[in-house]
């Protein structure tokens, strides 16, 4: 028996994603694991404080529009089916919580910019996802390529 079977990726759809992605189909391939495509979308009022007089739902619905395109391309490249590819909106951190325990995942795998010193107090949803999922947790170091 392998240790993991059910395998949750979470990406933020940045230029860092394929490092994350990359080492969660290796995972997967190496347990024999079903894997599973999270990106959450932050809801747009969040930044303002949820305290914007102006109706935001369309812009929301833009928002996760081409999130899903986005994972959707991810998805096909890396051989996720369509019913393992989820867009969900709210924080990043309770939704892969929230998720993960769903979908009985047993690994979930996040990307890790490896703070230091102040930046470490500021936190981080590595940070966020390790302290509350009850399932084990892999922090993919992202490498600079800066
Ligand atoms: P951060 O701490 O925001 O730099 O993100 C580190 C890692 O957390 C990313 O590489 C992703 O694995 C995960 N992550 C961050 N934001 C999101 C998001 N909106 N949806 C899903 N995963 C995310």
């Amino acid at each position: 028996m392998s240790a993991y079977s059910n395998i949750m990726v979470a990406i933020d759809l940045t230029e860092e994603a394929p490092q994350v992605l990359e080492k969660a189909k290796a995972m997967s391939q190496a347990h024999g694991a079903a894997l599973t495509l999270v990106h959450v979308v932050e809801p747009v009022g969040y930044a303002y404080g949820g305290d914007i007089p102006m109706d935001l739902t369309e812009l929301q619905d833009q928002l996760d529009q081409a999130a899903r395109e986005q994972l959707a391309k991810y998805g096909d490249q890396y051989g996720v089916s369509k019913e393992n590819q989820i867009v969900t909106v709210g924080r990043p951190e309770s939704e892969i919580h929230r998720l993960a325990e769903e979908r009985s995942t047993d690994l979930v795998i996040v990307g890790s910019h490896g703070r230091k010193g102040f930046q470490l107090l500021l936190g981080s949803t590595a940070n966020g996802v390790l302290h509350g999922t009850v399932c084990d947790v892999l922090a993919v170091r992202i490498k600079d390529r800066g």
